[in-house]
């Protein structure tokens, strides 16, 4: 089990990583963990820099978003956080951005139609479109937690507010939240081109979705750096953004504990599937 200053350790690097993938601004933003077998989580404190956020930095609530630890006020949208906890047993790290093409979708009041295979693997799905609410009460978790109810994807955008992903760790919803932007530029891009962008067929949509969640990727006794974002791998225009150096050995530290804690459906299962397919 992740101990608490395991998870202070992994929400304040994960942080690094929203930064890293161009998806928050000054200190827009946020992940949260739960503390496994308590009626906690970690996040991140409100209004803090992000070049000033280290683990002990992170606030630990209950899970009605009241202070257990911390020197600051809790993100401010914690309310949120907590509501998805307590009606979602099986999210352990839930993320929120106002990521630039994902959120123009969300200001535009649209899904993002599942029209690439990465879509169908990652979100198995459109990534669909919640209710407009407002800060301060269980809104906002109400409508993300009915948004995703029964749908197999990992992120929402919110009518006129932005992303919520949510995973089996934290490390999973930055997963789902870097994916979400990436697809949203992608197929905005495709619309650019003019015409129809078509939605996969829903046979080849289940397909991809069954594979990559149950066979894709390597054998967790191995080493897997599938999940490793990686520099080279980013838009051109996102290179040269300067990443933050103190989440560069920090990242590498969370890697074995990744191996521990996969997604449930991935666990245990052989992959035959060749290094490099769908990377
Ligand atoms: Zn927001």
């Amino acid at each position: 089990m992740d101990t608490l200053d395991d998870l202070r350790e992994q929400v304040c690097v994960l942080h690094g990583e929203l930064l890293r993938w161009g998806l928050v601004a000054w200190t827009s933003g946020n992940v949260s963990a739960r503390v496994p077998g308590e009626e906690l989580m970690v996040i991140k404190p409100s209004g803090v820099s992000y070049d000033e956020l280290t683990p002990d930095t992170m606030i630990v609530t209950d899970l009605h978003g009241a202070v257990v630890d911390g020197r600051h006020a809790p993100s401010s949208d914690t309310a949120a956080h907590a509501y998805v906890y307590r009606h979602r047993p099986d999210v352990g790290g839930v993320v929120h951005t106002h990521s630039p093409y994902a959120t123009a979708w969300a200001a535009a009041g649209r899904p993002i139609p599942c029209a690439i295979t990465a879509m169908g693997d990652e979100f198995g799905d459109d990534i669909p479109l919640g209710p407009f609410a407002l800060i301060g009460d269980d809104s906002i978790g109400r409508g993300i937690v009915a948004t995703l109810s029964g749908h197999r994807s990992p992120a929402v955008l919110m009518r006129g507010h932005g992303v919520f992903a949510v995973g089996a760790d934290a490390r999973a919803a930055v997963k789902a939240a870097v994916m979400c932007e990436d697809v949203a530029r992608t197929v905005h891009l495709a619309h650019q081109l003019g015409g129809d962008v078509p939605r996969l067929d829903q046979d080849s949509i289940d397909r991809l979705h069954d594979r990559y969640q149950n066979v894709y990727g390597q054998p967790l006794d191995q080493p897997n750096r599938r999940d490793q974002p990686d520099r080279r791998d980013q838009p051109a225009d996102r290179r040269d953004q300067p990443a933050d150096r103190r989440t560069q050995p920090a990242d590498r530290r969370t890697q074995p504990q990744d191996r521990r804690t996969p997604s449930a459906d991935r666990r245990d299962r052989p992959d035959p599937t060749p290094p490099g397919v769908n990377a």
